[in-house]
Parts: structure tokens; C-alpha cells; sequence
């Protein structure tokens, strides 16, 4: 895939391009399209015949997925944490691709899943799962592609990116990124900006999926290199999953009307604002520093109906 990688506007006298993950030509795009495309190729050399996974009415993952298989003709089930029903314009789409929804509470999840694969296969089919978010090895190595078109972009254009900031929400684009970025050796930092999770332990949870991922190819590195390459930033979150600030809205509100860029308070949104705040934090001076935008279009019309409220969470 070749997104487009281009300069937008200088913060401080750093320059800063973004990637346009938001652009892969299927459902609205971002870094769960990627994912689905190579789980996609399981599914098809793997012979399956429905596909199971999970995520909340908000998520991305789960309208890629539903619009995938329904494209395949495949019947797809989500499991459905009880506690977040919002209706979205995600979960519009899952409803319209015929997606089934099972809800079950967030301690049931897991339950929940096996009863569905065990029904599933008790029934004649060939479930395939897919973890929430795409997470696990093939997420990574989507993501190690991703890095690879960087390389490629880097070369073209005899640049040196310094930093590459992006949305950290399962870890599973971080690792990606990070396996690419030691696989090649490179010195450019990759920054997780987290969403939601807290350090020490979603820093750890990137450092397990690039571990799970290295010894799946046979590859190890020292421990160490590994810890100094994965730097999750969780100074940014505000006060979890979700929520947002003015800061954040004024963010979304100047990339659409500046750039044409939609960006959403979740992940996008979020992690552009909390870039601005660590490069002034961290004084950052006279880089090169590339965003990687990860996609969650639809949720940008979410927010654009918040944004005329006067409570904005
Ligand atoms: C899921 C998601 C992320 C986070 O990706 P992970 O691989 O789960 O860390 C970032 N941005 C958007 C738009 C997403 O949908």
C-alpha cells in the first residue's frame, strides 16, 4: 500500500508530516483496515466460514470486520461489552452489514466468546476469532509493514524522521512499529501517545506483543534494546477512555478547518493534542517528526454532533 506521506505545518521550528493511514481504501480506513487485510488472508487460506470477535458500539475494528464479512458473505458475530451500548455511527454500519450482536458484561467477555465458537462449531461451521482490535501477531506485522512504507518514504525523499507519534490503544500498532524500527535498525524514536491505559502496565503490554511477535519469527533481541525502543507516553489520556477536553476539540476543530483533516477525540484527536504537549513539554527543537494518522473517520461525525452542545463530554 502507498499512503500518502506529506508536510502539513511546523509546531515551534519542528516540521511535521502525517501518514495517511485514514486513507486505506476500505471501510473509512485507519490501522484496523490493515489489520482486517491480513486477517482476511487467513480466513480465506484457512478455509473459515464465520468470523467471531469483539469490541464496544464504538469501535472501529468491529465495522471493519462486519463490513468485511458481510463483503465475503460470511456471518459475523461481535461480542459486546453491556456496559458501552451507545449508538454510533460504527454501530449503525455493524447493523447494516447484519452483523450479530451479543452483548455479555465486561467480566463474561471471555465466557461469552467460547460458548459462541463451541455453538459455531457444534452447528457444522468453522469459526475464525479475532482478538478486539486486531490485536496479536498478524496486528503487529500489519504494522511492520506500515513501517516498511516509512523506510520507503524516508529514502525517496532523504529524510530522517526523529519521532513518529500515533494513537496507542491495544499496543498492538506500537509494537508493530517498534519491531519495524529495531528490525532495521533505525534511531528514530517511536512515541505511543495512550488513550487510555496507564503505565507501568501499557507499556508492559506492548513489550509482551513485541516479544509474542519476535519469537513467532524466530527472532529474539535483547531485552533491553526492546525496553529503550518502546516509549509509551501516558501523560495524555485526561481521564480515560473516551474523554476528551478543550484542548482536544480545539485540536479536531483546527486540522478539519486548516487542512480538510478529520480527527476524532478517542484516538486521532487525542494523540495530535498530546503530540503538541510533548513537544512543548519535552522542548523539542528543529525535528522531523511524523504523525501517523490511524483512522476512526466515523467517529469524527460522533464528535461533530457534540461539538454544537454545551456539554462536551
Ligand atoms: C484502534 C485504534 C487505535 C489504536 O490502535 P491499537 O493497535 O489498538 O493500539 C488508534 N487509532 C484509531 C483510529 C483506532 O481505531
Amino acid at each position: 500500500m502507498k499512503l500518502p506521506i506529506y508536510e502539513i505545518s511546523k509546531i515551534k521550528d519542528n516540521r511535521i508530516y502525517i501518514k495517511r493511514e485514514d486513507l486505506i481504501p476500505f471501510s473509512f480506513g485507519g490501522n484496523k483496515a490493515r489489520k482486517a487485510l491480513l486477517f482476511l488472508k487467513e480466513i480465506e487460506k484457512g478455509n473459515y466460514d464465520c468470523i467471531v470477535t469483539y469490541g464496544s458500539s464504538s469501535s472501529n475494528h468491529c465495522r471493519i470486520i462486519s463490513n468485511m464479512a458481510a463483503m465475503k458473505n460470511l456471518p459475523c458475530c461481535i461480542i459486546s461489552p453491556l456496559e458501552i451500548q451507545k449508538v454510533t455511527y460504527n454501530s449503525c454500519m455493524m447493523e447494516l452489514f447484519g452483523a450479530e450482536i451479543v452483548y455479555a458484561n465486561i467480566e463474561n467477555v471471555y465466557d461469552t466468546i467460547q460458548q459462541k465458537l463451541t455453538e459455531l462449531t457444534c452447528k457444522g461451521y468453522t469459526p475464525y476469532f479475532i482478538p478486539g482490535g486486531g490485536h496479536g501477531n498478524l496486528g503487529t506485522q500489519a504494522y511492520i509493514e506500515c513501517y516498511e512504507e516509512i523506510v520507503e518514504y524516508e529514502k525517496e525523499n532523504n529524510i530522517k524522521f526523529d519521532y513518529i507519534f500515533f494513537a496507542s490503544g491495544t499496543g498492538t500498532t506500537h509494537a508493530g512499529l517498534v519491531c519495524g524500527k529495531l528490525l532495521h535498525q533505525n534511531s528514530g524514536k517511536i512515541v505511543g501517545i495512550s488513550i487510555a491505559r496507564k503505565n507501568p502496565r501499557g507499556r508492559e503490554i506492548v513489550i509482551n506483543s513485541i516479544n509474542e511477535y519476535l519469537k513467532s519469527v524466530n527472532r529474539s533481541l535483547p531485552q533491553e534494546v526492546i525496553e529503550e525502543a518502546t516509549i509509551f507516553e501516558d501523560r495524555y489520556i485526561v481521564s480515560g477512555y473516551g474523554k476528551k477536553n478543550e484542548h482536544i476539540i480545539e485540536t479536531i476543530k483546527e486540522m478539519i478547518v486548516r487542512y480538510g483533516i478529520p480527527m476524532d477525540s478517542t484516538y486521532t484527536g487525542k494523540a495530535f493534542c498530546g503530540m503538541k504537549e510533548y513537544i512543548t513539554d519535552c522542548e523539542l527543537h528543529n525535528r522531523n517528526i511524523l504523525f501517523i494518522h490511524t483512522g476512526g473517520t466515523p467517529l469524527f461525525f460522533d464528535d461533530l454532533y457534540t461539538f454544537s452542545e454545551d456539554n462536551n463530554d
